[in-house]
Order: C-alpha cells, then sequence, then structure tokens
C-alpha cells in the first residue's frame, strides 16, 4: 500500500502496571472496541494481546500485559512473568498504568525494570473518578514526581472514557514516523479462535468464586464456519479435579448453560455472524503446574 501520508506515526506501546490497575479497560477505551478481557480478579489477562488502533495520524499497537505476578512457583505464574517482562522490552513507549492515590511496592518493582529500558515511559493515573479529592491527589502526585521521572503524566478514568483524546495524543507524537503495519480495519493480531477461548474464559472469571477461575482453561477444540454461515465452536473447560469440575457444571447444569449463553453472546457481537458454542468441562489433574500443559493451552511468549 502506499504510505497515508509523509507524518504517519506507527508504533508499539506496552500497557504496563500491576494487576488490577484497569490496563485492560484502557486498552479496550483507547481502541473503541471490547477486546481484551476485564474482571476485578487478577491474571484475568494471561497473554500478550495487540490491540490496533489506525486514524489520520498513524497508528497505535498497544500490548496489553499481564501484570508481574509474586510467588513465581506455580508454572502458570512464572509463564505470566516471562511474558510481561517481553512485553516492555522491544516498545517505542512504555506507558506504566497505576491507580490513582496508590504507589504500591509492586509499581516500584516494575518501574525500577522499566527505567533499565531505553524507551521513553508515561505515567497514567488510572481511576481518577474513584478519587476527585484535590487534597489528597495533589501531595500523592507531587510526593510521586519528586522520585520518579517520567516523560509525561496523565490522569484518566479508563472506565468513564476520561483524558483518553490528550493520552493518544501524547502517545502519537512519540512514535516513529513510518508507514502502518496492519490494515486499517485490523483490531487484532489474535484469531477468532484465540478470542473465542477468551469469551469463555471471562464468564468463569466473572462467574466462579475464590480460587477456581485460576485452577481452569479454556480449549477451543473445533472452530468450525458452516455453510448455513453460522460459526460452530466446540470449547473445553479443563478443571484441576472433579470437585471443580461439579461445580463449573452447576445445579442441572445452570452454571454451565449460564456461561455459555453469556460467552456466546460476546462472540456473535465481535465476530458479526451467529454462533453455535458447545461447551465440555474436563479434568486435568495438576494442570496450572504442568510446563507441558501450559505450552499447549498456549500460555508461552
Ligand atoms: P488489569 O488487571 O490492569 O488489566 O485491570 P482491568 O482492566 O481488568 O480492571 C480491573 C478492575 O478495575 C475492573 O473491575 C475494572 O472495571 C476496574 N476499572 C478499570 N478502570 C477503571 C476506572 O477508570 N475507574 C474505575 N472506577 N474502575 C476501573
Ligand atoms: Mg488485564
Amino acid at each position: 500500500g502506499t504510505l497515508p501520508h509523509e507524518n504517519f506515526r506507527c508504533g508499539t506501546v506496552a500497557l504496563a502496571g500491576r494487576p488490577n490497575v484497569g490496563k485492560s479497560t484502557l486498552l479496550n477505551a483507547l481502541i473503541g472496541y471490547r477486546l481484551s478481557i476485564i474482571s476485578p480478579r487478577p491474571q484475568t489477562t494471561r497473554h500478550r494481546i495487540l490491540g490496533i488502533n489506525t486514524n489520520e495520524a498513524g497508528q497505535i499497537l498497544y500490548v496489553d500485559t499481564p501484570g508481574l505476578h509474586r510467588g513465581a512457583k506455580k508454572a502458570m505464574n512464572r509463564s505470566l512473568n516471562r511474558a510481561a517482562r517481553s512485553a516492555i522490552s522491544d516498545v517505542d513507549l512504555v506507558v506504566q498504568v497505576i491507580e490513582a492515590g496508590r504507589f504500591t511496592d509492586e509499581d516500584e518493582a516494575l518501574y525500577a525494570a522499566l527505567v533499565e529500558q531505553s524507551s521513553p515511559r508515561l505515567l497514567v493515573i488510572n481511576k481518577v473518578d474513584l478519587n476527585k479529592d484535590k487534597t489528597v491527589m495533589l501531595p500523592f502526585v507531587a510526593d510521586l514526581v519528586a522520585k520518579h521521572s517520567y516523560d509525561e503524566i496523565h490522569y484518566v478514568s479508563a472506565l468513564k472514557e476520561q483524558g483518553l483524546k490528550e493520552l493518544e495524543q501524547a502517545i502519537l507524537k512519540r512514535l516513529p514516523v513510518q508507514p502502518p503495519m496492519y490494515g486499517e480495519d485490523e483490531v487484532t493480531d489474535r484469531s477468532e479462535r484465540f478470542l473465542a477461548a477468551e469469551m469463555v474464559r471471562e464468564q468463569l472469571m466473572l462467574r466462579l468464586d475464590q480460587e477456581l477461575p485460576y485452577a481452569t482453561t479454556v480449549e477451543i477444540e473445533q472452530f468450525n464456519d458452516r455453510p448455513d454461515g453460522i460459526a460452530e465452536i466446540h470449547a473445553i473447560i479443563w478443571v484441576e479435579r472433579a470437585g471443580q469440575k461439579a461445580i463449573v457444571i452447576g445445579n442441572g447444569g445452570a452454571q454451565l448453560k449460564a456461561i455459555g449463553t453469556s460467552a456466546r453472546r460476546h462472540m456473535e457481537r465481535m465476530f458479526e455472524r451467529k454462533v453455535f458454542l458447545k461447551l465440555w468441562v474436563k479434568v486435568r489433574e495438576g494442570w496450572v503446574d504442568d510446563e507441558n500443559m501450559i505450552k499447549k493451552f498456549g500460555y508461552t511468549d
């Protein structure tokens, strides 16, 4: 293709931050598309996902990173940490996302890792909708900038979509002038198959209690576009123990049905066609601590 114009910019931006600060919400708001799954739980994002936003001025390739996790004993956590570290190297710009009024030890550790990278870094203070009190915010920020160096600071609410245009401008002007790497209609580098698994996993995150979501994963066994225009999708929900299987299925199958119905609705909206979704729950003991299983399920960098 031809270069849109001679000042067109294109580059990669890592959204980094500890779990739950709102990186995935921010990504979705910035690209205007519900790409990355969101839940109030940490570890919702397990994969490196590229979110693409193209406008007249340029093309921004956002990388939503899994947060760094403590307790890297389990193969799953180790794999997540590798993915998070590789995501902040090799980008044109890093955006560190924090929560308004809180800068924790984990935020500090991430900052230390960022300082070792040569790429410019912006600080995004998210969730300002929860913290309107200036007498709290001003000293918090004053203290922060006295001890850290960022190229710019932005106040946003990813949820209320506040401050995002200014942030986008700041990001764009730091990207290299070069032609786009993806087509202007492309929104992600991920396949529908991958997104389908994520949409089932999102429902598990939202509907299951306590530790159970962390013992589950989703495998798409079949993704078939039928001649009648319906996408037929078969997914396996893997759990670690028989007792967990019973919980995921629920009384008379009610839980599994609710998971399937919500996931299917999201798929139909994103894939823009009818979906026939079939779910199975299967037991694979100890998959969370098995490197081979983690690889099989795609948790690799
Ligand atoms: P991640 O782990 O950093 O990707 O965080 P998520 O995007 O999954 O968000 C974690 C939680 O914070 C979810 O419950 C979001 O709805 C919530 N959240 C994200 N952004 C905002 C915001 O700007 N304001 C408020 N009030 N909540 C937010
Ligand atoms: Mg996330």
